[in-house]
């Protein structure tokens, strides 16, 4: 019998970072009641809609995230139950001891240009959910009948868009990548994906293993200017940060050895560069950036200005949270208003509605133990009813809860419906993983 067997803390969101909440609860509070609510019937957040098809290894990490659930008769998952939908955060902390929101961001922030409202500007949640067929997405039908498409920004989701546009059938065929999304990227007369940096090499956001893997597309060559790239770094650069610039810098100098070539598709890499207008009627013609000079690693505009014809812009420039009512938001920051991970008493948060979008999975596993203990040291006064007063509130509500039982029941579904060598056939859609659920097999 261990002190905590009484207690029991809900996390709402089952990506990385409420699945290392949980992990972290099965260490430092053995016995307590965990129950990960999800609005989605599918368990992983990101790792299933976000991370890149091509990347099936990173997406491996949810075998880790199953055990946590399935190991431990403690945790539970209770999908397709969303928390400002179905439940409000006062139901939550009337049931459970204590509340971790682990809920993401999912929301595109807004570049706040001109000509931002018009067909065929996409946000890079919605353009990646697109294609790695999350159901929030799947109608977002983009039109790729084009010549030209702006990719901004140079983080890695901006990499992830570039390169899946890039791909043909034959690389993504070991992927779980969108029929549709594959059929449509394929057909597409796209020929020119510029990816904009506003500020310079030095400052590219993006990691090296994934810039890399730019100069090795079957069908697509990446080009970057070799006059933008400095021979030296800063002085004042730590060594740590040098090390991992230099390989960045490499990796580009590679990159600018590459000529235009007869491949179906080009990616050019253009540093120092901000757009400033979205041009065009009603649907995307072009582009206007503006010239950029870094001082001090910030981006500053030179007033000289250049316009790229293209008929797509999709913007990959950092993603916010969702406000959810009764719940504090710090609007600057597109996170909840949080003091070291406490939200409000018995309220704790994790992940990226803590920290915004930022950094690798792994960085969430540091960030939620360091949460866990909060909560684990506010634990105090008598215990709530936990997930068997959950299970009366849901039946109360009528509502369909999704147990990790049922989600097996869906992947297993998935699996079979997958033309080898690919993992899986996502469903497009929620009410298609429930009927199949429901369907006697
Ligand atoms: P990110 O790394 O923050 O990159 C955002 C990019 O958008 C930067 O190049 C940024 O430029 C640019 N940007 C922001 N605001 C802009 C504006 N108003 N105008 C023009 N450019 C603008 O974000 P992300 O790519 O969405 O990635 C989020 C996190 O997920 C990152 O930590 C990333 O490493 C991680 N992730 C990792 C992987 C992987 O490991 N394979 C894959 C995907 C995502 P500045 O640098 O000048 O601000």
């Amino acid at each position: 019998m261990s002190e905590f067997n009484d207690r029991s803390v809900a996390i709402v969101g089952s990506g990385p970072g409420g699945m290392y909440v949980a992990q972290a609860l099965l260490e430092k509070a053995p016995g307590c009641k965990i129950d990960i609510i999800d609005r989605l019937p599918s368990p992983f957040g990101l790792i299933r809609g976000g991370v890149a098809p091509d990347h099936q290894n990173t997406k491996r990490v949810d075998k880790k995230y199953t055990q946590t659930i399935t190991n431990n008769n403690e945790v539970r998952y209770v999908g397709n139950i969303a928390l400002g939908r179905d439940v409000s955060l006062k139901d939550l902390t009337e049931i459970y001891d204590a509340v971790v929101l682990a809920y993401g961001a999912p929301y595109d922030n807004k570049l706040g240009i001109p000509g931002e409202d018009k067909e065929n500007v996409y946000g890079s949640n919605a353009f990646v959910g697109w294609y790695n067929c999350h159901p929030d997405f799947i109608d977002l039908k983009p039109n790729l009948e084009i010549n030209t498409a702006a990719v901004i920004g140079i983080g890695n989701v901006a990499i992830d868009v570039a390169r899946v546009l890039s791909r043909t059938p034959q690389e993504m065929a070991t992927t779980d990548i969108a029929d549709y999304a594959m059929d449509s990227i394929d057909a597409a007369s796209l020929k020119d994906i510029y990816m904009f940096a506003r500020r310079g090499p030095i400052e590219a956001a993006c990691t090296n293993t994934e810039l890399k893997e730019m100069g090795e597309l079957e069908a697509a060559t990446t080009l970057v200017d070799p006059n933008i790239i400095p021979t030296d770094l800063p002085d004042n650069m730590d060594d740590r940060t040098k090390k991992v610039r230099t390989r960045i810098l490499d990796t580009l100098r590679l990159l600018s050895k590459s000529k235009a070539n007869e491949k179906r598709r080009t990616v050019h890499i253009e540093f120092y560069a901000s757009p400033i207008e979205i041009l065009g009627s009603n649907k995307v013609e072009g582009i206007r950036m503006e010239r950029t000079e870094v001082v001090n690693g910030r981006c500053i505009g030179t007033g000289e200005t250049f316009d790229i014809p293209c008929e797509m812009v999709i913007t990959c420039i950092g993603s916010r949270a969702e406000a959810i009512e009764g719940i504090p938001f710090n609007e600057r920051n597109g996170i909840v208003e949080h003091t070291e991970g406490r939200v409000a008493p018995r309220v704790y948060a994790a992940g990226w509605v803590k920290r915004g979008a930022t950094g690798t999975i792994g960085t969430n596993r540091l960030d939620s133990y360091a949460v866990t203990d909060l909560l684990v040291s506010d634990f105090s006064g008598k215990a709530k009813g936990g997930p068997k007063e959950m299970d009366t509130f849901i039946k109360g509500r009528g509502l369909q809860a999704i147990t990790f039982d049922d989600w097996l029941v869906i992947k297993e579904l998935e699996e079979n419906a997958a033309i080898e060598p690919a993992p899986r056939r996502k469903f497009y859609t929620v009410d298609t993983m429930l009927e199949a659920l429901n369907t006697p097999r």
